[in-house]
Formats: C-alpha cells, structure tokens, sequence
C-alpha cells in the first residue's frame, strides 16, 4: 500500500498513476486518486489492479494541477470501490495507510453529531473530524493540528482541501513517508521511489512528523507543533 502526492504546475493525475505504479511493489487490494479542478474535487477509485484504475482514467480523464493518491491495503472494510481511498467528506479528501486503532468511539461520535458515514474504514472518521473544524472556521493547518492527538494507531495520511489547490497536508505516525523538494512544485510519496522521476531531493519525516506542502514551500512540524527542519538528502533512488 502506498501514497502519493503532487503539489504541481500542470496536470497531476498522469503521473499520480505512475507514482502508485512503483509503490505497487507494496502489494495492494484497490485504488484511487483525487484531485482539486475549478469545479471542486474530483476523483477515480477502483478495486483491484491499477489497470482497472487506468481504464477509469483513461474513460473519464481527471485534470487538475494537484492531487493524492493511494493503493489500499484493506483492514477495514472490505476492497471495494465505496471504502477506497481517497475519501472526500464535505471541504477536505484524505488518504490513509495503517490502521486508526480508536476509530470506533470517533465514529460513533460524529454519528451522534448528525454526520453520515459512507464507508466502512477506519480512515473516513478522519475526515469528518477535520472536516468539522474547517466547517467551524479553523484554517486547515489548525484543523489538522487539533486532530492528529485524537488519533491513535500506526499510520501515514495526506489530506487535500476543496478551498486552497495550493496545499497537500501529510502526517507519519508509524508508518514511513517523504517529502520531496521540485522546481515550482512539491511532492510527497511513501518512499523515495514514488517520486524518483520528479525529484531526487528529498526529507524523510520523522515519528509524529506533519508537513505543510505547498508548491513553493514545505514547513514540517514535530508532534508538539513546534517548526522543524528535516535534512534534505539526495534520495539516489531511480524510476
Ligand atoms: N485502514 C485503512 C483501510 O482499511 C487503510 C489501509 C491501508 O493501509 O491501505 O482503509
């Protein structure tokens, strides 16, 4: 299972493809990518190879300068195109890898608030949580800082938001993740593979790391928010 992210100057879905496409050596079960177009998000989702993801794409073409993208590995909810990544609730879409370990009394809690949940992951939840701190005015950054200590279990997730196409927000909480440095554009990717045709140069975030990337800049955060720098490394990797 993997994830991708491209912060770009033209067209992402193309080469979000081709980032799960060397992250398909993780093994996986179904796929997807979402990206911002002037009319919102838009998104293809497919279970099983990414060939079915490719005949999704290539039947309805999916434009837009930014995007993420994920191959699940399911450990809730069965492989299906409803419970695939990414999973977009109201202002905000998110991709997960890992397990949320609490994820049924933060589920049952935005039942109770009125929320609808669509899938059966422990990944949607997520979503709504930050979501409803957008809904109640938060920026997206201060949305993803008040969420990421409700949440427990190993995981790595990459949130896009409707509102601000030039921001992919990233957390690594047990489960590995990079960013990566461009000209114009920033990326972010499970290893140093996922993005080795974009970029060589890359950070590896630390345990309870978040990163803030935008096409000219990547800030990253340590789990008491505080600002850090993360060495940037030539990666060596090859495409
Ligand atoms: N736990 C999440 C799900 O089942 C993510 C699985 C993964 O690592 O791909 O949807």
């Amino acid at each position: 299972c993997g994830i991708v992210g491209i912060v770009g100057k033209s067209g992402v879905s193309e080469r979000l493809f081709g980032g799960l496409k060397r992250l398909e050596y993780r093994g996986y079960d179904s796929a997807g990518i979402c990206t911002i177009t002037g009319d919102g998000f838009d998104r293809r989702r497919a279970e099983g190879k990414l060939e079915n993801l490719a005949r999704e794409l290539a039947a309805h073409p999916l434009g837009g300068d930014i995007g993420i993208a994920h191959t699940r590995w399911a450990t809730h909810g069965a492989p299906t195109v409803g419970n695939a990544h990414p999973h977009i609730v109201g202002p905000v879409a998110l991709v997960h890898n890992g397990i949320i370990e609490n994820f049924k009394p933060l589920r049952d809690e935005m039942i109770a608030q009125g929320r609808t949940i669509e899938s059966e992951t422990d990944t949607e939840v997520v979503g709504h949580l930050v979501a409803r701190e957008v809904e109640s005015g938060k920026s997206p950054q201060d949305a993803v800082a008040a969420v990421l200590p409700l949440l427990q279990g190993a995981f790595a997730i990459a949130f896009l938001f409707r509102d601000d196409p030039d921001l992919v927000i990233a957390a690594r909480m047990g489960a590995p993740l990079t960013v990566g440095y461009g000209d114009g554009e920033n990326y972010l990717g499970s290893d140093a593979i996922a993005v080795a045709p974009w970029t060589q140069r890359i950070a590896y975030l630390d345990e309870g790391d978040w990163a803030i990337v935008r096409r000219e800049s990547i800030e990253i955060f340590d789990r008491e928010n505080r600002p850090v720098e993360r060495e940037i490394v030539e990666s060596g990797a090859s495409s």
